[in-house]
């Protein structure tokens, strides 16, 4: 590992999407950072999620889901819904207002988007702590030209400030999301709530 410096990875530029499926009648969705087109006849698309979400789980069973593109006017709501707690607990689509469903019969988001895409997964790839998903475009559409969200301006701009949150608490902070686990100490085997990295990717706030 003496040569791979890890900060490189972070010079990679993602957009960030939610992801959302339907399985039965539970609609969910979940924030991820690696949608990409691949071939453009036949026209697909990758999409990669860590298997902790349960919008993984209902694409596996199901092959179908949509991506919302996230637009730099997304507020840290967005986030809150979407990253910070589970499908498992909670009907994230509940808070969105209109209820925007595509022909698959998956919701996407109604707001805070520039586009949407629907796919039929082809492939799946087994990468341990992720799926990747080769999927055929179904449906496409631009919904207006608002600019694209990237991952270094939702660093940048809307990723929560955790110094002047609660000034007299430690704080440990996701440096790859944002996400702030307030407490003196962080366990070992803590996993972010939000992008499920270790607590090695936290760094500490002293108070
Ligand atoms: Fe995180």
């Amino acid at each position: 590992m003496n040569n791979i410096d890890l900060k490189a990875m972070t010079r990679l530029s993602y957009g960030l999407f939610v992801l959302s499926a339907r399985e039965g009648d539970k609609d969910n969705g979940c924030i991820v950072n690696v949608v990409n087109q691949v071939t453009d006849s036949p026209l697909q698309i990758v999409v990669t999620v860590n298997k902790k979400n349960l919008t993984h789980d209902m694409i596996l069973h199901t092959g179908r889901f949509n991506v919302s593109m996230l637009t730099e006017h997304a507020p840290l709501k967005v986030f809150e819904i979407f990253g910070y707690q589970s499908g498992r607990d909670a009907d994230k689509f509940a808070n969105c207002g209109v209820e925007a469903r595509t022909a698959n019969g998956i919701l996407r988001l109604p707001k805070y988007i520039n586009a949407y895409i629907s796919a039929e997964v082809q492939q799946t790839v087994d990468l341990g702590s992720h799926t990747m998903f080769i999927a055929k475009v179904t449906e496409a559409a631009q919904v207006n030209s608002d600019p694209s969200l990237t991952y270094a301006y939702y660093q940048a701009n809307i990723k929560p400030k955790p110094a002047a949150a609660e000034p007299n608490k430690t704080k440990w902070v996701c440096k790859v999301c944002g996400y702030v686990h307030e407490g003196e100490e962080l366990p070992e085997d803590f996993v972010c709530p939000w992008c499920k990295h270790g607590a090695s990717d936290f760094e500490k706030v002293e108070k």
